[in-house]
C-alpha cells in the first residue's frame, strides 16, 4: 500500500517522486523500459546560450536524488489498467497489481504515423526509435538515410545522429496523403521551421527566421521561391518543396523516390528523382500519450496547441478524479525542462492533498507552478504554437 504511485520514470515522473518523498510520502515509481530516464535519455542538443543539454547526465542527476531519499523505482513494470473500486486506486501490471491512494501518470508522448509506400520494408524507423538506437542503445542504424519529415523534433534527432557520425542526405517532407495532410503542407511546415530557425548554426538563418516568424507574407514568399537545392541546416539540406512519395527495394531500403511539389504540396508529375539511402527515419511528431489516464475513467480534451487528446486538468496537475494527477507530456508536448517542473507540481500537490494540517507545502506549490511556467517561457525547443494559450484555455475550462 503505497501513498502514491507514479507511473512513468521520465523526468516528469522522477521530478514528482523526489518532491513527494521529500514530504515522506511512500512512493513507488514503475516504467516499462529497462532504464529509467525516459525520453530524456536520448536527447542531446546545443542550447541557444550555447551550452548543451545531455539527457543521460540530467537522468543521472534525477536519479541520485531520488536513490538518496531511498525510492523505489522498478523497471520492466508495464502498467495496463488502472481502477478504484473503493478508497484506494489498484495499478495493474505484467508484475501483478499494487494499491495506492493516489496515482500520478506520467507516461509522455508517442510518435505520429505518416504512412508511405514501402514503410514496412526493414530499414524504415520512426526518429525516435533512431534517436533510442544511436543516443541509448548506441547502435549505428545505417549508412545513409533520410528523414522524411520536417518538424521540431526531426531536426534535434538529425543533429544528434550527424554528431554521432551517420550521414543524411536530407530532410524532405511525406507525400500528401489522408494521414499526412498538415505535415505535407509546405505552407504549415514553413511555420514549424520559423520556430526552430533559433537553434541554426548561421546567424543569417537565425535573422531570416526571426523575419519570417511575425510575417505571414514573408513566409509565403518564401514557399514561393524556396531553393531547389533546399536550405541547408548543419550543412544537411532542408527541402519543404519535395516529398518523398515512396520507398523502395526488395528486401530492405535501398531508395527513396523524391518529387518537386507545389506551395499547397500537390506532386508535381514528371519530376521524379531517385535517392540512394539504406534507412529511411520518419517524423510525423508527436502526440500525448493518454489512454492509460483514459482506462482510469478520467475525461480528456482535445487541444491542438498541446498536441492532441489530453486528461482534463488544472494547473497542479489534479484530475477531476479525487487521487488522480498527470504531469509532463501525457499533459501535452513540451521540452523535457517543462516536463521536468511539471513532475515537481505534481508531487507536491499529491503532498498537499496527504497533508494531516496547513503546511508550508501550499507555497511551495505557488512557487513551482511558477517555475513551470518560467521555464516554459525560456524553452528553446517549442513543439507547438500557442501552448501557453492552449493551456490556459484548458485550465479555465474553456475547451
Ligand atoms: C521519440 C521522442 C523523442 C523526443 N525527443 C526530444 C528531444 O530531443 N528534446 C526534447 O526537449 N523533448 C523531446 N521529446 C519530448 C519528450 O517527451 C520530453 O522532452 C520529456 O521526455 C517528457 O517527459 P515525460 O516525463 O513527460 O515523459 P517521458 O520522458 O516520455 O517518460 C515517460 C515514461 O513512461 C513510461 N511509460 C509509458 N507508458 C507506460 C506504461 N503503460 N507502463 C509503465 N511505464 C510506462 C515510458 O517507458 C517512459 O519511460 C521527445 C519525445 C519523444 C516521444
Amino acid at each position: 500500500m503505497y501513498d502514491v504511485i507514479i507511473v512513468g520514470a521520465g523526468p516528469a515522473g522522477l521530478s514528482a517522486a523526489i518532491s513527494s518523498r521529500e514530504h515522506g510520502l511512500r512512493v513507488l515509481v514503475l516504467d516499462e523500459f529497462p532504464k529509467m530516464g525516459g525520453r530524456l535519455l536520448g536527447q542531446l542538443h546545443q542550447e541557444p546560450s550555447g551550452e548543451w543539454w545531455n539527457g543521460i547526465k540530467e537522468t543521472e542527476i534525477l536519479k541520485e536524488k531520488a536513490f538518496e531519499l531511498e525510492t523505489e523505482i522498478r523497471c520492466g513494470v508495464s502498467v495496463y489498467h488502472i481502477e478504484k473500486p473503493d478508497d484506494h486506486y489498484l495499478i495493474h501490471t505484467n508484475k501483478g497489481v499494487f494499491t495506492a491512494s493516489n496515482v500520478l501518470i506520467a507516461t509522455g508522448a508517442a510518435e505520429t504515423a505518416a504512412p508511405i509506400p514501402g514503410w514496412t520494408l526493414p530499414g524504415v524507423m520512426s526518429i525516435g526509435a533512431a534517436q533510442v538506437m544511436t543516443n541509448v542503445h548506441r547502435v549505428r542504424v545505417g549508412e545513409k538515410g533520410i528523414v522524411v519529415g520536417v518538424n521540431v523534433l526531426a531536426a534535434a534527432i538529425a543533429r544528434e545522429m550527424q554528431l554521432a557520425g551517420i550521414e543524411l542526405h536530407s530532410m524532405a517532407l511525406p507525400a500528401k496523403n489522408t494521414v499526412t495532410k498538415e505535415q505535407a503542407h509546405p505552407r504549415r511546415v514553413m511555420e514549424e521551421l520559423t520556430r526552430i530557425s533559433h537553434l541554426a548554426p548561421s546567424a543569417f538563418l537565425r535573422f531570416g527566421g526571426k523575419f519570417a516568424k511575425g510575417m505571414s507574407f514573408v513566409r509565403n514568399l518564401a514557399v514561393n521561391f524556396y531553393p531547389k537545392s533546399g536550405v541547408k541546416m548543419w550543412g544537411m539540406p532542408i527541402h519543404i518543396r519535395k516529398a518523398i512519395t515512396s520507398i523502395n527495394g526488395e528486401d530492405k531500403v535501398e531508395s527513396v523516390t523524391m518529387c518537386k511539389v507545389k506551395p499547397n504540396g500537390e506532386i508535381i508529375k514528371g519530376s521524379e528523382e531517385t535517392v540512394e539511402v539504406d534507412f529511411v527515419c520518419i517524423a510525423g511528431g508527436l502526440y500525448p500519450l493518454a489512454e492509460l489516464a483514459a482506462v482510469a475513467g478520467c475525461p480528456t480534451k482535445y487541444v491542438e496547441e498541446l498536441g492532441g487528446h489530453v486528461p482534463i486538468h488544472n494547473e497542479q496537475m489534479e484530475t477531476p478524479l479525487d487521487g488522480l494527477y498527470v504531469a509532463g507530456n501525457i499533459t501535452g508536448i513540451e521540452s523535457a525542462k517543462v516536463a521536468r517542473e511539471q513532475g515537481t507540481v505534481a508531487g507536491l500537490s499529491i503532498a498537499k492533498r496527504m497533508a494531516k494540517k496547513d503546511s508550508p507545502i501550499k507555497r511551495q506549490l505557488k512557487k513551482a507552478m511558477k517555475n513551470v511556467k518560467k521555464t516554459r517561457a525560456e524553452a528553446s525547443i517549442q513543439f507547438h504554437p500557442g501552448i501557453e494559450d492552449g493551456r490556459n484555455r484548458l485550465y479555465k475550462q474553456e475547451i
